[in-house]
């Protein structure tokens, strides 16, 4: 089951922190980006305190599950939407 973190920072870094196999979506209207929870990129300092405030997220255990979420709303992968692959992120890389 999604759940979408909006300027709930802390309950986002807790879900993260519970569900490392998990993934999570970074809604960006300009980039959007599936990640695994695990992925260093989420966690970089730089986004600290503002990491469900500028752009919210949805998180899932499920990656079909998160999958189907993400398409339904914005379609195939690369056309509105990628996975992570920031080298040496440790996501889908
Ligand atoms: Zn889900
Ligand atoms: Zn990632």
């Amino acid at each position: 089951m999604c759940q979408r973190f909006e300027n709930s920072d802390e309950q986002y870094l807790e879900w993260l922190d519970q569900n490392p196999a998990g993934f999570v979506f970074n809604d960006c209207p300009s980039q959007r980006v599936l990640h695994r929870a695990n992925c260093t990129y989420l966690r970089r300092e730089v986004d600290a305190d503002r990491r469900t405030t500028t752009y919210p997220k949805i998180c899932c255990t499920s990656y079909d599950c998160i999958w189907q979420t993400v398409t339904a709303a914005y379609g195939a992968e690369h056309h509105d939407w990628a996975r992570c692959n920031a080298p040496g992120a440790n996501c889908f890389a």
